[in-house]
């Protein structure tokens, strides 16, 4: 029994070393990684259901690995934030976005102007200077501040909420929306609705994929957008797959949605495609 623990014990730091050697090999690829032109930003449209029309979109950051080819962010944002990567690149992301979100401004005229959505992790939120760096890249690319949204998980508000309302409400007083991402999936939602100041909620895909089989998703999805709407803010719909569940969201109140029924990321080029 001895040895079968010893070798037990082998196998497992074996493991171990194994899954820290990815990180560091990934977190030594993903450095300069935005120099040499493999990473980039790419858009999915956001709906608004009562009309069907195309109001924004939510930048995504993509990462185009050499010999791997597409890389998700669900496996390398991690690594970027905790190697503090993401210092640099979240600036990039999104200065680009402002970018391109102007460029459609400019050069599409649209109903309404479209707004970009671009994700803040919770080390950027930390730092002190996202709403100078933020003011900087309206400034720059010229985008109005009403125009872009800031998301943000509750694990980025978790620990300090007093330093993220601080900072959420100045990013609010330049006229940036704030929205709560994977909303639902944290235990304590509703208590942070009542500290932190947001202008919506993402309720979380996981929520959404079962909606149409699972009464409780269904019975969850609903209350979460009446005591959004009650409190006058924004619900977003997020992985909407399949058509019932976009009609069911509608017929329930939900105000936007995206998601591979409706579109999925594609370059900035291919996005601005469908604003012809
Ligand atoms: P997220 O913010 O929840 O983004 C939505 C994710 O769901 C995206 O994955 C998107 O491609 C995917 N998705 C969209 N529609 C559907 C659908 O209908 N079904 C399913 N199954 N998935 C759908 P992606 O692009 O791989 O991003 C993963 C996560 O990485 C994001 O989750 C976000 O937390 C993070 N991320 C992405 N870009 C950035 C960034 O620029 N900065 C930071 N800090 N995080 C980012
Ligand atoms: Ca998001
Ligand atoms: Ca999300
Ligand atoms: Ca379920």
């Amino acid at each position: 029994a001895k040895v079968a623990g010893k070798n037990c014990y082998r196998f497992y730091s074996r493991a171990m070393d194994q899954a820290v050697e990815r990180r560091v090999r990934m977190e030594q690829e993903l450095r300069g990684a935005w120099e040499r032109g493999e990473l980039s930003v790419a858009y999915q449209p956001v709906y608004r259901l009562v009309d069907n029309r195309l109001v924004g979109a939510e930048a995504l950051l993509r990462w185009h690995h050499p010999e791997q080819g597409m890389v998700s962010p669900a496996v390398f944002i991690d690594v970027a934030e905790q190697s503090g990567l993401i210092e640099s690149i979240g600036p990039q992301v999104l200065r680009v976005a402002c970018r391109d979100a102007k460029r459609w401004h400019d050069e599409f005229t649209t109903q309404e102007p479209l707004f970009v959505s671009v994700n803040v992790s919770p080390r950027q939120l930390r730092s002190a200077e996202l709403p100078g760096l933020v003011e900087a890249c309206l400034k720059e690319t010229g985008l109005p501040a009403s125009q872009l949204h800031v998301e943000l998980t509750e694990t980025a508000v978790i620990g300090d909420e007093f330093h993220a309302s601080t900072l959420l409400s100045r990013l609010r007083s330049i006229g940036v929306k704030v929205w709560l991402d994977d909303f639902g999936t944290g235990f304590s939602g509703l208590s942070h609705l009542r500290r932190v100041p947001v202008d919506g909620v993402k309720i979380d895909r996981s929520f959404i994929a079962d909606v149409l089989r699972d009464p409780d998703d269904l019975a969850l999805t609903t209350a979460i957008i009446a005591m959004a709407h009650s409190l006058g803010i924004t619900v977003v719909a997020e992985g909407v797959e399949k058509e019932g569940q976009y009609a069911i969201l509608r017929e329930r109140g939900c105000d936007l949605a995206q998601g591979y029924w409706l579109g999925h990321p594609s370059s900035a080029q291919d996005f601005a495609r469908l604003l012809i």
